[in-house]
C-alpha cells in the first residue's frame, strides 16, 4: 500500500528533563496545525496554558484544545486516567468556557486505562519511605505494569459495556493486584475502592463518544493534507530506555515514542523541534550542577510563574550550565532537526560570563580516558565523566553581539538551527532567529 502523504507531522520533543517549555512551543506550533496529538504519559504531565488571557493547566488534554479548529488526539500510547480527565474537561468549561466535544477530540480505542488501584498502589508506594520514588502519584507505573504484563484494561473494553460491567472490571482488578501487592482488603478499603470503581465507572461511559481507531483517522487525515502536532510530555532524559534510569516515567518521550504512540510511521515525520533550556534544572544525576550560592541567585523567588522549586515537593532545584553532549545524544536520538532554547532571558542573571560544557573527559569502566563530544548514557558513564567548559559573556539584549556569538556556537556545535528562542515566561514571549517556523 504506497503512503500518500499531502500534509506534514512535526514533533515537539523536551531534550532535558521536563518542564523545559515545551507547552509554550507546543502551543506556538498548534496554532498551525489541525490535529494535536498525545502520544505517551498521562496526567503525571502538564503545562499552563492561556485561553483568551485566562490560565488553563492541561495534564491529558492535548495543547490544540485552546485553538477551536484544531482537533485534539489522545492517541495509543497514552496512559487514560477518566476521572481525571473528566474534571479537567469541566474545568476548561467552568474556568473559560472551552468545551470539549465529538468535533475537537478523540480517543484511542487501543489506549490503556489508569484503574483507581493503580493510583492507590501509587499512592501507597509513595507513602512507603523506603519505596519512595517522588512520583506525582497518577497511578502511571502500575497502568504501565499491567500493559506489560498483558493483563491491562483499555477503551476499547468501555465500548458497549454497561456502567455495572465497568465497576465489576475495576473491583475484579483490585482484587488481583490487593493480592499481589499486599493492599488491604478490608472492610473499609473495599468501601472506598467501590466508591472510586463507580466513579471510574460513570466518568469513562462519558468518554465512549471520542473512542475511535485514531491511527486510521490521523493516517486519512493525513493523505488530505492535514497537519499533525504530536505533543511531547516530559523528556528525553526521563525516557525510560534511553534516559537516566532509575529516574525516569515509564513512557517514551522520545520522537519514536511518538510515533509508536500515535500510530504514524517514520517516514512521513517531516520536522522534529528538540526544545531546552538554557539553564537546565536536576533530574537524577547532574555533572554541569552550578554551585548554590550562584544558583539561589538565579533560580528565582518561590511563588513566580518561572521559577525553579519541586512542583510536589516544593524544594529549590538544582540549576547547572547549557550541557551541549548531553543534548547532542538527545539529538541524535530524536533526529531533531530544529533547536529551540528557552530562559534566554535568565543568563543575564548569572553575571557578567556564563559556561557552556562543549565535552567530556570520559572514564570508561577500565580506566581509559577519552575526550567526547556525545554524553555516554547510563548513570554510571556520567559519574565519571568530566565536563570541559568554554566561558561566554552574557548579555540584557538578544540582538547583541555577545548573545549572537553564544548561539551561533550553539549551531555550530550541534549541526542544527536555532530556530525558536523563548525570552521570558509569557505564552508570547519568543523570537524566530531564522524567520517564522
Ligand atoms: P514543559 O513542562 O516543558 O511543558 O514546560 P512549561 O511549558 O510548563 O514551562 C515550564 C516553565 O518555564 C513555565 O513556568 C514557563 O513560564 C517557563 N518558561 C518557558 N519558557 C520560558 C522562557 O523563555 N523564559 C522564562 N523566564 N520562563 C520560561
Amino acid at each position: 500500500m504506497k503512503q500518500e502523504q499531502m500534509g506534514s507531522v512535526i514533533a515537539v520533543v523536551g531534550l532535558g528533563d521536563g518542564d523545559e517549555g515545551k507547552g509554550k512551543v507546543t502551543d506556538y506550533q498548534a496554532q498551525r496545525s489541525n490535529y494535536v496529538v498525545r502520544c505517551q504519559g498521562g496526567s503525571n504531565a502538564g503545562h499552563t496554558s492561556r485561553y483568551r488571557g485566562e490560565e488553563i493547566a492541561l495534564h491529558q488534554i492535548p495543547s490544540g484544545i485552546c485553538n477551536e479548529e484544531v482537533v485534539n488526539v489522545m492517541g495509543t500510547g497514552v496512559f487514560l486516567d477518566p476521572a481525571k480527565l473528566d474534571n479537567e474537561r469541566e474545568d476548561l468549561e467552568n474556568k473559560v468556557g472551552l468545551t470539549v466535544h465529538a468535533g475537537n477530540f478523540a480517543i484511542s480505542h487501543q489506549a490503556h486505562l489508569v484503574l483507581p488501584v493503580h493510583v492507590e498502589l501509587d499512592k501507597a508506594r509513595e507513602k512507603n519511605a523506603k519505596d519512595k520514588q517522588g512520583t506525582t502519584k497518577a497511578g502511571i507505573a502500575y497502568v504501565a505494569s499491567d500493559k506489560a504484563l498483558r493483563e491491562g484494561v483499555r477503551a476499547e473494553d468501555i465500548q458497549g459495556a454497561s456502567g455495572r460491567d465497568l465497576i465489576e472490571m475495576a473491583l475484579e482488578r483490585r482484587d488481583i493486584l490487593a493480592k499481589r501487592y499486599g493492599l488491604s482488603r478490608g472492610r473499609t478499603a473495599l468501601r472506598a475502592a467501590r466508591v472510586e470503581a463507580e466513579i471510574f465507572a460513570v466518568t469513562s461511559l462519558e468518554l465512549e463518544p471520542y473512542i475511535q481507531d485514531t491511527t486510521l483517522m490521523l493516517h486519512d487525515r493525513l493523505s488530505k493534507g492535514a497537519h499533525i502536532l504530536l505533543e511531547g510530555a516530559q523528556a528525553f532524559g526521563l525516557d525510560l530506555d534511553q534516559g537516566k534510569f532509575p529516574f525516569v516515567t515509564s513512557s517514551n518521550p522520545t520522537t519514536a515514542g511518538l510515533l509508536q504512540g500515535s500510530g504514524i510511521n517514520h517516514q512521513v515525520i517531516t520536522d522534529v523541534f528538540g526544545v531546552t533550556k538554557l539553564v537546565p534544572s536536576k533530574v537524577g544525576v547532574f555533572i554541569t550542577k552550578m554551585d548554590d550560592e550562584l544558583a539561589s541567585k538565579v533560580r528565582g523567588k518561590r511563588g513566580e510563574i518561572d521559577s525553579e522549586f519541586g512542583k510536589s515537593t516544593g524544594r529549590p532545584r538544582d540549576l547547572g550550565y547549557l550541557d551541549l553532549p548531553k543534548l547532542a545524544r538527545a539529538i541524535l536520538a530524536n533526529g531533531v532537526t530544529q533547536l529551540a532554547l528557552t530562559k534566554s532571558d535568565w543568563i543575564q542573571r548569572m553575571g557578567k560570563t556564563t559556561k557552556i560544557a562543549v565535552a567530556y573527559e570520559v572514564t570508561d569502566a577500565y580506566g581509559k580516558v577519552t575526550i567526547e563530544k556525545v554524553a555516554p548514557g547510563g548513570n554510571k558513564a556520567l559519574l565519571r565523566s568530566v565536563p570541559i567548559y568554554e566561558e561566554f559573556a552574557t548579555w540584557t539584549d538578544i540582538k547583541s553581539k555577545q548573545a549572537k556569538r553564544y548561539f551561533k556556537f550553539i549551531e555550530e556545535m550541534l549541526e542544527r538551527p536555532v530556530t525558536i528562542i523563548g525570552t521570558g515566561p509569557g505564552r508570547d514571549d519568543l523570537i524566530f532567529p531564522h524567520g517564522r517556523v
